[in-house]
């Protein structure tokens, strides 16, 4: 049945081009294919998505069968856990579906009703009962190709006659992103940022075998989207530039202050202003703004086994993953790695090549996703999918963001009543461990020995779990590499000592030991109301209402703050989007109210952190014992967000008023 009826073709094509809101070209282009051109396109396609954005494209809502919905049970597997009969229907309907829409003129239907795409949706993960999910979903996926989370004031128009400046903390993807925003609004901003050059991590992590672990589609700014990246995980120089790209394009770039580095931060009363020292090309300044949006990421301070007895005794090369020595020569040398986290299980296969011995030391082994697609390029047919289908683009996003995100949290939800086990904290989460285990057997078949060293004994979700194509198992097995689970003893002029008296010799020394994730907003120095330090404050317990604000710290916004990480991997681009939407909503009520300074109520903050940590505690990573670096010296996530990716969103739309204090 055609719900809807085809436009005329002027319309229609005004319709497709719509969608050119961001810095890449996205406009679609009618479709000119062949029978058999399309056939081989489909072979290529993502399927559960396809179905829905055919209907949303054509209005045919039949396509939408029951028999072809992916299980809810089963979407965050390969092709949404769908059956050989029902990839193939799909394909065979898709095909006569895009044959018509082709012969048609590739005209669009109007867009639909509420309630038909709220059916989309649903086809698309076999959920039930989204309905609140819906605006989320029309804004995230920029259905109409408009961008709807830019500020709708301009302070031209609320408060022409203030001055009011805000100082951003750094370029990275969540600073580059405040500054658009405020660009945007038509407030004065200017972004401080330590490095020479716009990025962030991805400018700062440039070791061998870098890129994102969640996919591009998802991982990328909703209004700035890409039909053409090359890879499903991009590479660290594919995000840079696509960093830099949309620097350029939002015109952020002179205001940018490069190579300079914010010393501290101290709030004035009677003037209702930020001071920041600073220290600019190595000399010292001053800067007076009136609000700060500290932008610096939470991993970015190298963490150095310091804890190690005879640490920097090494006398050869040493270097962190995140500084990268990229003119040591690492061919034919023995090469001494310590860590297995997200950064180490990158770069070591990318080095095993040209050491001539890899010697590993893992603490804790990682549980592993499988993920074959993982350096595999995006395939033909899907890019011109991207590039045909209206809104295919857009419902392949929808359908990780559910997989990767709210799709996935009830398997890392602690079962109260699941008796208590070391490895699992409910049945679901031991489903995905069994799983998950049968993915190492396969891949350690034949050696007893690393599979016993590889499998990890705490819940999959209590650590960030790590996307394996098959790669890290091939490395390990290599004869050049040993994979060491003996303690360290000690770091010696020549290599490393274990606990078991073994010394092993190495020429180089590479640290992939992490990030000091929880001292938050180091190692600046910020002073709020009556002179508070705020480290001294949170006394090693960071903590902001929402991420974003503190007591005591009036016009002081946090991105990337306390408890806004995930861990199953949604996108972090999300969680910036949804803060600097809210943080522009508080500068526009400052600005509105005709205000000075806006903080937020103490029992307000306090409230949440309780909710927080009530429901961290009721998720695998806060129930579990195992080291991570969600959890500060006390034991306290203070990093993770423990509730939907919807609650995030619903919270961060807009301040409340009430929950702040305007003076
Ligand atoms: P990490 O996950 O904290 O891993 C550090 C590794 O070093 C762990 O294996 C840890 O063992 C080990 N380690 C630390 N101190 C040690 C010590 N004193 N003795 C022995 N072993 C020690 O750090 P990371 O790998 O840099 O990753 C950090 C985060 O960055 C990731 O979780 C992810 O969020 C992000 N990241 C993302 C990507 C991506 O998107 N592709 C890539 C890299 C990093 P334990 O496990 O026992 O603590």
């Amino acid at each position: 049945m055609t719900i809807h009826a085809h436009l005329g073709s002027s319309v229609a094509r005004s319709r497709l081009n719509s969608r050119v809101v961001g810095p890449f070209d996205t406009e679609l282009a009618p479709i000119a294919a062949t029978d058999d051109e399309l056939r081989g396109y489909l072979v290529d396609a993502e399927l559960p998505p396809l179905l829905p954005a055919l209907a949303y494209a054509t209005g045919d809502v039949a396509l939408l069968r029951d028999e072809l919905r992916p299980d809810r049970a089963l979407v965050t597997m390969p092709q949404g856990g769908l059956d050989q009969e029902q990839q193939d229907k799909i394909r065979d309907l898709a095909f006569e579906s895009l044959v018509r829409f082709r012969d048609d003129g590739s005209r669009a239907a109007p867009p639909p009703s509420e309630d038909l795409l709220l059916q989309l949706m649903e086809h698309t993960v076999g959920g039930s009962d989204m309905s609140p999910y819906l605006p989320l979903l029309e804004e995230e996926l920029s259905y109409r190709g408009e961008d709807r989370r830019a500020p709708t004031w301009r302070k031209d128009d609320i408060a022409p006659d203030l001055d009011f400046k805000v100082a951003i903390i750094g370029a990275g993807m969540s600073g580059l992103l405040a500054a658009h925003r405020l660009r945007q609004a038509g407030v004065p901003f200017v972004i401080l940022e330590k490095d020479a050059d716009v990025g962030g991590t991805w400018l700062e992590n440039s070791y061998p075998g870098c890129r994102v672990d969640n996919p591009n589609h998802n991982y990328s700014y909703a209004f700035a989207q890409r039909h053409d990246w090359p890879y499903h995980f991009s590479t660290q120089d594919v995000l840079l530039e696509y960093f830099k790209r949309c620097a350029e394009t939002f015109g952020v770039l002179p205001h940018v202050r490069f190579n300079t580095e914010v010393v501290s931060a101290s709030w004035d009363d009677n003037s209702a202003t930020w001071t920041l020292q600073v220290r600019s090309n190595d000399r010292p300044e001053t800067l007076v703004v009136n609000a700060v949006i500290s932008a610096v990421g939470q991993l970015n301070q190298p963490k150095y086994p310091t804890d190690i007895d005879g640490f920097g005794a090494f006398e050869g090369p040493t270097f962190h993953s995140a500084r990268w020595r990229h003119d040591v020569d690492l061919t034919g040398r023995r090469v001494a790695v310590i860590g297995t986290g997200a950064s180490a299980i990158q770069f070591i296969p990318e080095i095993a090549d040209d050491a001539g011995e890899l010697v590993i030391f893992q603490r804790t082994p990682p549980w592993l996703a499988p993920t074959p697609e993982y350096h595999a390029e995006v395939p033909e047919g899907q890019r011109w999918l991207y590039r045909h289908l209206p809104s295919y683009s857009e419902f392949n996003r929808f359908a990780i963001f559910w997989k990767m995100g709210d799709g996935a949290l009830a398997g890392v939800r602690v079962d109260p009543s699941y008796p208590p086990r070391k490895n699992a904290v409910s049945a679901a989460n031991d489903m995905l461990r069994t799983l998950l285990e049968g993915y190492l057997q396969v891949q350690f078949a034949d050696r007893p020995d690393l599979l016993e060293a590889v499998v990890p004994n705490y819940p999959p979700g209590a650590k960030r779990m790590l996307r394996d194509n098959g790669v890290w198992p091939a490395t390990l097995r290599r004869s050049n590499v040993k994979l060491i689970t003996i303690g360290i003893d000690a770091i010696t002029p020549s290599g490393i000592r274990t606990t078991d008296g073994v010394h092993h010799d190495a020429d180089v020394l590479i640290y992939g030991t992490g990030f000091h994730a929880s001292s938050f907003l180091t190692p600046m120095q910020v002073t709020g109301r009556a002179g508070m330090d705020l480290h001294e404050h949170w006394g090693g317990e960071a903590r902001a209402y929402l991420g974003i604000t503190i007591p005591g710290f009036p016009n002081f916004f946090c991105l990337y703050g306390p408890n806004t990480n995930i861990v199953i991997n949604g996108s972090i681009v999300y969680f910036s989007e949804c803060g600097v939407r809210y943080i522009l909503a508080c500068i526009g009520l400052l600005l509105g109210e005709g205000g000075h300074a806006l903080e937020v109520r103490k029992d307000i903050h306090d409230e949440f952190n309780e909710r927080v940590d009530a429901e961290n505690r009721a998720m695998a990573w806060g129930w579990s014992d195992v080291n991570s670096w969600y959890k500060n010296a006390s034991g306290r996530v203070s990093q993770n967000w423990p509730f939907t990716l919807l609650e995030y969103w619903q919270q961060t739309r807009a301040p409340d008023p009430d929950s702040y204090e305007l003076s």
